[in-house]
């Protein structure tokens, strides 16, 4: 990534951030942002709004993770790294503790590999299988672990009674999955105790043939 590309993705991570906080996907310091860039990633600080960043304060680590400028990274950068350390041809991932997926994950009696049902098409592309974290306090070893146990076959994970944590080739698409996401999540709860037509297998699998993630 040029230096030119790096002060874009530096631009663009100021400007999800600022409408994801905007729209209260996300509130107080809650929620992180990261891009990949040639020499490691560009993160979003600690302790700080998603709706007032500044491109130049924002965290850069190396590869090995460690901060190299900037601010203090996000606590949560472990998250991100797990998840990069399992998808190479992730570019971006979103953290956020948006209220919807949030309240997703606090059910009781989820089933782990299928937390939310097909309940829409753009869920199934955009989402694909969403993975079931259980609990662990924040900033936890654990759950690094957990993390990258799952996240070679999953780019949306649930962390329970926390959030979701998702990646995409690029920052647009690892938000708008987000946005799907937590969307879905609003719907099945508004569907909770209703009689429901799911898509079914053939319908997903015609889904992931035609739009392959
Ligand atoms: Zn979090």
């Amino acid at each position: 990534m040029t230096l030119t590309n790096e002060s874009r993705a530096r631009e663009q991570i100021c400007a999800f951030g600022k409408s994801l906080f905007d729209r209260g996907l996300t509130f107080g310091s809650a929620g992180n942002l990261s891009v990949r860039v040639d020499d490691g990633w560009l993160m979003t600080p600690t302790n700080i709004s998603l709706g007032r960043l500044d491109p130049a304060t924002l965290s850069k680590v190396d590869s090995a993770g460690n901060p190299v400028s900037g601010d203090k990274p996000t606590k949560e950068a472990f998250l991100h790294l797990s998840m990069y350390a399992q998808r190479p041809s992730a570019g971006a991932i979103v953290h956020l503790h948006s209220t919807h997926a949030v309240a997703v994950s606090v059910l009781d009696g989820l089933d782990p590999d299928q937390p939310i049902p097909p309940i829409t098409a753009y869920y199934v592309m955009r989402i694909g299988r969403l993975a079931l974290l259980p609990y662990y306090p924040p900033g936890d070893v654990s759950l690094a672990g957990a993390v990258r146990e799952v996240a070679g076959r999953h780019h949306a994970v649930l962390l329970a009674n926390h959030g979701p944590l998702v990646a995409g080739r690029d920052l647009e698409t690892a938000v708008y999955a987000t946005e799907e996401l937590e969307e879905t999540a609003k719907l099945y709860l508004l569907l909770r105790g209703e009689k429901l037509r799911l898509l079914s297998t053939e319908q997903v699998d015609e889904l992931h043939r035609r739009y392959p993630s």
